[in-house]
C-alpha cells in the first residue's frame, strides 16, 4: 500500500472509533507511517476497486450487535 499524500509505505493497524449512538467500534485499515495518514477499509475499496475479503459494513454490523 502506498501512501496517496507522500507516497510513503503504509501498513495495516486497527482503529477504535467512537459513534454515540453505536458504542465503540474498531476497524481495520491502514495508516502511514511517514505522514500519519488513515485510509478505512471503505476509502481503500473505493479507491482501489478490489474485492477485499474485510468490509466496513460486516463489521459495524457485528458491533452493533455486541452493544
Ligand atoms: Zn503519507
Amino acid at each position: 500500500m502506498e501512501c496517496p499524500r507522500c507516497k510513503g509505505a503504509m501498513v495495516e493497524d486497527v482503529f477504535e472509533d467512537l459513534r454515540d449512538d453505536t458504542g465503540s467500534l474498531n476497524f481495520t485499515g491502514w495508516r502511514c507511517i511517514i505522514c500519519g495518514e488513515i485510509l478505512d477499509p471503505v476509502i481503500v475499496t473505493n479507491r482501489e476497486s478490489r474485492p477485499e475479503p474485510l468490509l466496513g459494513r460486516a463489521r459495524k454490523k457485528f458491533a452493533t450487535q455486541l452493544s
